[in-house]
């Protein structure tokens, strides 16, 4: 090698490396059906995306491909320079990188916050378990809820237990997170409190992808917003003008109906 090539090389990869997500012509069926439509979506590192759209549009089905919860069958999927195959490394690298937050929270019901919060550092992630608990402690503190720790699930409001769920996926220091309609299982009361958490997590210069219709929240942290419908992409940009002018009329009628 030249010491032009040299030079040349860790530029293009400097360029590359910015894109942690890079998803291009992303098909999926379940048998006949086609539920994901040629999606490409490129998200930079830091970036906050939101993704709405109707109910069965495929939004969770997207988000669940990124971390292979669901496989897709043409397209690819790049996150974090590694590339989504049916190859279990591949898939193990990437699930390590991308935490994920559900609707019903998904906590173990018959383990503590805690021991909820240890579970993968220390079997995924080989995490020494006094580090382990130090680190779930200092999420727990972060979530604001260090005092739930020795408490079960069970015994918690939804939005503390979504706290937890947020916090045990940070025990994991990803560098991706994916929320599915975080609060949408929650009482309004209990809403802002997990969206709080959102917001400061934004803040800290998180990646974040989040399927949710909590606008207020979209308006506040997404760079992109993504309306997706019948599988499709349909429209996305800068909340300020996906808001005040969005182009495309299924987009209108939609936000028509739920601002
Ligand atoms: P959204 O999250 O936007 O509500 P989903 O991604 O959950 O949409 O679902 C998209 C479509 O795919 C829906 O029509 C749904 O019924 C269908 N679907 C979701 N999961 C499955 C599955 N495991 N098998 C078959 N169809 C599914
Ligand atoms: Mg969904």
């Amino acid at each position: 090698m030249n010491s032009e090539e040299h030079i040349i090389a860790p530029v293009e990869s400097a360029a590359a490396d910015e894109d942690i997500i890079i998803v291009r012509d992303l098909n999926k069926w379940f048998g006949q059906f086609h539920v994901l439509k040629s999606l490409n979506l490129n998200v930079k590192k830091g970036e906050r995306i939101v993704i709405c759209g109707p109910s069965g549009s495929g939004k969770s089905t997207f988000i669940r491909c990124i971390n292979h919860l669901e496989a897709h069958q043409r397209g690819e999927i790049i996150v974090d320079g590694v590339v989504l195959n049916e190859d279990l490394k591949n898939i193990e690298a990437i699930r390590r990188e991308v935490g994920m937050v559900f609707q019903h929270f998904n906590l173990f019901p018959h383990l503590s916050v805690l021991e909820n919060c240890l579970l993968a550092p220390i079997w995924v992630r080989k995490t020494p378990r006094k580090e382990a608990i130090e680190i779930a402690m200092e999420y727990l503190e972060r979530v604001k809820i260090p005092e739930q720790a020795h408490k079960y699930p069970g015994q918690l409001s939804g939005g503390q237990q979504q706290r937890v769920a947020i916090a045990r996926s940070l025990c994991m220091k990803p560098k991706i997170m994916l929320f599915d309609e975080p609060t949408s299982a929650l009482d309004p009361e209990m809403i802002k409190e997990v969206l709080d958490v959102m917001i400061e997590l934004a803040g800290s210069g998180m990646t974040m992808l989040c399927v949710t219709h909590e606008m207020g929240f979209a308006k506040t942290v997404a760079d992109r917003v993504i309306f997706m419908d019948g599988g499709e992409c349909v429209e996305e940009g800068p909340p300020q003008s996906f808001f005040n002018n969005p182009q495309q009329p299924r987009t209108r009628e939609f936000l028509d109906q739920i601002l």
